[in-house]
């Protein structure tokens, strides 16, 4: 299995690291990188010798989130295994935009939240809107001391990502904010909100997630599995799974409205540089 978009690669024994290799339009996800993604995750997933996946990502930044200038989303879609059960991708009227963030936004980042092998994120620079949906997913996040994190989609009128993650990542109030004012997280403040395990310098930051992994590694990987999936139990008994569909269900209605009101998928307004905010001191 060879991919385009990024590497594929075992850093140590029983350790997987799939790095985002887009550096060029700063890890930007187009429909390709998103399935590509999906095919790395299930090759980790299904390879008996690995018991820990690393994310991380090479250039500048981890991720600028969905590739907005993808010209033919639904012929690259059809280039892929669906690995959904909606389909219905050619489907007229709001349900072909339903069908297709079903799939490759709520879908896959669920699938991956599920993957009952340790994740673990490693972020740098700056991750945004869709680069959340690659990071929060994961079990742990380790990030260097100069990431930083934004979801600015209210200001393109919708109600935030498609996996809306906001309010057990860092707590309602924050959420709130983040969603209203969609100001920058920093490094330390999420650190501090709980969203991640660690900070360190950005020069130590894949040695570090490194060791991490491997000391993960050391355990048996069925005591793995079983400690990982009775905590996501722990968080789907507060309602994560029904609040998350419910958001994006409104995800849904905000595309269709602005589809009605702007002729898009969002509101232009949010494409402004001044609007859609700029990077905090
Ligand atoms: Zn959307």
């Amino acid at each position: 299995m060879s991919f385009d978009t990024l590497i594929y690669e075992n850093p140590a024994p029983h350790v997987a690291r799939i790095v985002l290799n887009r550096p060029d339009t700063r890890n930007a996800q187009d429909t390709h990188l998103l399935y590509e993604l999906n095919d790395a995750f299930d090759k980790a997933a299904q390879d008996n010798t690995v018991k820990v996946i690393i994310l991380s990502a090479n250039g500048p930044h981890f991720s600028s989130g969905h590739d907005l200038r993808e010209t033919n989303p639904k012929e690259a879609m059809a280039q892929h295994r669906t690995v959904g059960t909606w389909c219905g991708f050619e489907c007229a009227g709001a349900e072909a935009q339903m069908a297709r963030e079903k799939e490759i936004y709520i879908g896959f980042s669920e699938r991956w939240r599920n993957i009952p092998k340790p994740t673990i994120a490693q972020i740098h620079g700056k991750c945004i809107a869709g680069g959340l949906m690659l990071a929060w997913p994961c079990d742990l996040i380790v990030a260097s001391d100069d990431a930083m994190f934004l979801d600015n989609t209210v200001a393109m009128g919708v109600g935030g990502v498609e996996y809306f993650a906001h309010p057990w990542e860092v707590g309602i109030r924050k959420a709130k904010e983040m969603l209203f004012a969609g100001d920058w997280l920093s490094a330390e403040e999420a650190l501090r909100l709980g969203m991640l395990n660690h900070v360190v310098p950005a020069a130590t930051l894949g040695d570090f997630t490194l060791e991490l992994a491997k000391k993960i590694a050391q355990k048996p990987l069925f005591a793995l599995k079983l400690a990982k999936e009775s905590v996501n139990a722990a968080q789907d008994a507060q309602g994560r799974v029904n609040a998350m569909q419910t958001s994006f269900a409104y995800h849904q209605l905000a595309h269709s409205h602005n589809m009605q009101v702007h002729g898009m998928m969002i509101d232009p307004t949010g494409l402004s540089p001044a609007v859609a905010g700029k990077p905090a001191k």
